[in-house]
């Protein structure tokens, strides 16, 4: 089954919301409509949900608005806390959600996540959940890579109705990989993202498991992209610091075309 391919920029915390507006700009101007077959969302910082989503309205383009993180209640005395409603009204349409960082630095669990996954969901915003070993993990060999991985699929997944769970987004990050300059081999990906379709796949069907997009993410670069888009269970990517610039951001886009 052919998915749409995805690539998504991840601008953690960088960016003013001028200088997110500029590079907004910088990307719509330089966006061409036969990128179709591809999916673009841009996830800026909560500041410049708003700024961005409106450059991304006024340009007509078609790329999407995303956030970085959500909290789950829906309202109420969670001071700091960004709930699924606030980020619908702002136009987000993707979250995304166990990023490895949030999880090292502000306790995510694999509890929050599928919280936040069912959150989301009905706000109608795709969640892209982060999952990914550490190197320590890998090191005890590809066996326990994949189990730990394929346990963070099953817990986001929690009471996820059959209905929903066909739209969510997956992104194998391996935290080996994040900002360190070293991939993962388009092999090594492949074989994971493999591995997570196939459970989904015990959980939901092959059906539905056809259907969820998978991205890789980690280090990824326009010399490289190319490496992964032919791999049959890789959708796309989730970029970090290549996403800072319009051009190195665009050019993986390209390779996913
Ligand atoms: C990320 O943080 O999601 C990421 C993939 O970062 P980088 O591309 O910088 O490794």
């Amino acid at each position: 089954m052919k998915r749409r391919s995805l690539v998504a920029g991840n601008w953690k915390m960088n960016k003013t919301t001028v200088e997110a507006a500029m590079l907004s700009q910088d990307i719509c101007n330089h966006y061409y409509n036969d990128y179709d077959n591809v999916e673009t969302v841009l996830c800026p910082s909560f500041m410049a949900l708003k700024t961005v989503g409106t450059v991304l309205d006024y340009d007509k383009s078609d790329i999407m608005l995303g956030a970085q993180d959500v909290y789950w209640q829906d309202n109420g005395a969670f001071t700091g806390a960004i709930s699924a409603t606030m980020l619908k009204s702002v136009g987000c349409k993707y979250c995304i959600v166990g990023h490895s960082e949030r999880r090292q630095y502000f306790g995510e669990t694999d509890e929050s996540v599928n919280l936040k996954v069912r959150a989301l969901l009905t706000q109608d915003i795709t969640p892209i959940i982060c999952v990914g070993e550490n190197l320590a993990k890998r090191d005890e060999g590809e066996k326990a890579a994949i189990d730990f991985v394929t346990a963070q699929i099953s817990a986001a997944f929690g009471e996820v109705g059959s209905d929903e769970a066909g739209r969510i987004v997956i992104a194998y990050e391996p935290i080996w990989a994040i900002g360190t300059g070293h991939t993962a081999t388009p092999e090594t990906a492949q074989e994971m993202c493999f591995r997570i379709r196939e459970r989904i796949a015990e959980i939901y069907g092959l059906e539905t498991a056809e259907k969820v997009r998978i991205l890789y993410g980690g280090s990824m670069k326009p010399e490289n992209a190319a490496m992964f888009a032919p791999q049959p269970d890789i959708d796309g990517g989730l970029i970090g610091g290549a996403a800072l610039e319009a051009k190195p951001f665009l050019d993986i886009v390209k390779a996913f075309v």
